[in-house]
């Protein structure tokens, strides 16, 4: 008799959670992710900052399954799903929307930037969601100090060095965090014409305080380090206007020709594709079991969800998304061989935690609420523990190590895929940047 055929879509946090927890299925389980890589997203601002380098923080999603014998990995874009037919449609470099039938799914295709309604920022204030994005972010950061220090107008280089990020949640507390410390260590002997720490950070958020989901008191001790950083945090003013030129705030202009969007995230077009209820933010309202109203064969899990719990939906983050996929894995294994079904989906909260330069991080799990060293350590192990391989978690341990005492960073390299001659960064377009 045929084995089920199980078909995952994307390798993140969830799809990958749900293919391991297959180990001991009889079925054929076909993993698509249009990257040949899984993403440890949370430390991507270190890429951007040049702590660390891109193949630090990805490994090759085949190489991660590589004794699952029952999975097999494909490099292709899903472009929809035939809920009908149960079959699934995938464009790759040859191919356009091959069909590839299915007994069960698990959409985890995860959640990409939103501008919330501006999308014409997207060309001056490119967001940080792949490595493609965190090198391009870290090329341009690079390269304003290059070519301030080329200029010879030093009424330029305040422009130049200048640097905005629009959105104070953990990805903006953290990218400011570290690129205070970039600028006041790393590169702080090696310009001659420039003072790098005299650079300009400026954080900048509609809400009123940093770290939304934290509570009062570790948001106010993340914005206070941040100012002993030197970065200059603007808060309850939307961002008007985005141009080559900097931005516009409350009235007012702020020249920069490097801006990097840390704001909203909109989920994949998993709820169009299969033509369910979504919530506002276009999330597929999923069942207690994360299947979807009709379809028991069909589980969405993670950023492209929306899963309530307690009145409340559950917020995107990784152990949302881990937790989701372990659980799809193993209902649909119960029903393969006939055991017992786990019962409805619980989400358990280990806590959150934001980083906000050298040494120094907030966290908060139920009525524990730690900041400074004690919760950098904490920070710092379980972020280890999680990255997929045990040889990146020694390389980022010891570039870790290596960066604190010395401050000496991972890859300060300015790559530009396009050719062999400088790109402009002052044009305030997006690097066309490719993960090689
Ligand atoms: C900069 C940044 C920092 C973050 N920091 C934290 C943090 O500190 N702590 C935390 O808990 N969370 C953090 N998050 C959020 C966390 O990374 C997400 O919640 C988590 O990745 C969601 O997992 P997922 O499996 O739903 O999606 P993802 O991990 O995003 O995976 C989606 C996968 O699907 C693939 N895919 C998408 N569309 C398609 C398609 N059409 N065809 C084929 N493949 C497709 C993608 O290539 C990707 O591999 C951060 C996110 C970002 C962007």
């Amino acid at each position: 008799m045929p084995q089920p055929r199980i078909i995952i879509v994307g390798a993140g946090f969830g799809g990958l959670a749900a293919a391991k927890a297959f180990k001991n299925t009889p079925a054929e389980i076909t993993l698509i992710d249009r990257t040949n890589h899984h993403l440890f997203q949370p430390l991507l601002y270190q890429v951007a900052t040049a702590v660390l380098t891109p193949s630090q923080i990805a490994t090759p999603i085949r190489s991660i399954l590589r004794n699952q014998k029952n999975v097999t990995v494909i490099l292709g874009e899903v472009t929809g799903v035939d809920n009908d037919k149960k079959c699934v449609f995938v464009t790759d470099a040859d191919r356009e929307n091959v069909p590839i039938a299915y007994d069960y799914l698990i959409l985890a295709t995860g959640a990409t930037h939103s501008y919330f309604g501006h999308n014409e920022f997207e060309t001056f204030a490119p967001g940080l969601k792949s490595l493609a994005d965190a090198e391009a972010a870290r090329n341009k950061i690079l390269q304003a100090f290059e070519l301030a220090e080329a200029e010879d107008d030093p009424a330029r280089h305040r422009d130049l060095l200048t640097f905005i990020l629009v959105g104070a949640g953990p990805t903006g507390v953290e990218m400011a965090g570290a690129l205070a410390v970039l600028v006041r260590t790393s590169l702080k002997s090696e310009f001659r014409r420039i003072d790098p720490a005299s650079a300009r950070i400026v954080l900048v958020d509609m809400a009123p305080r940093v770290l939304g989901p934290f509570s009062e008191d570790l948001s106010k001790a993340a914005k206070a380090r941040l100012e002993k950083l030197g970065v200059e945090v603007r808060l309850g003013h939307s961002v008007d206007q985005i141009d080559a030129d900097g931005i516009m705030v409350a009235g007012e202009r702020i020249a920069s020709k490097t801006v990097i969007w840390t704001a909203g995230v909109a989920p994949s077009p998993a709820g169009k594709w299969l033509k369910v209820e979504t919530d506002r933010a276009g999330r597929v309202r999923v069942q207690k079991d994360v299947t979807v109203p009709g379809h028991p064969e069909i589980f969405v899990v993670g950023d492209t969800a929306s899963f309530e719990e307690n009145g409340k939906p559950l917020p995107g983050v990784a152990q949302v998304a881990m937790q989701q996929g372990r659980y799809a894995g193993k209902l649909i294994h119960s029903r393969i061989v006939g055991s017992t079904p786990p019962g409805p989906f619980r989400y358990f909260d280990k806590g959150s935690m934001a980083v906000v330069g050298k040494g120094f991080a907030v966290l908060q799990s139920y009525k524990v609420r730690v900041s400074g060293f004690v919760a950098w350590l904490a920070w710092a192990a379980i972020h280890l523990q999680f990255l997929a391989t045990s040889s990146l978690r020694l390389t980022v341990f010891l570039q870790w190590i290596w960066t604190y005492f010395t401050g000496q960073r991972g890859s300060r390299l300015i790559v530009n895929h396009n050719g062999s001659q400088p790109a402009k960064a002052a044009e305030g377009t997006s690097t066309k940047t490719a993960v090689a």
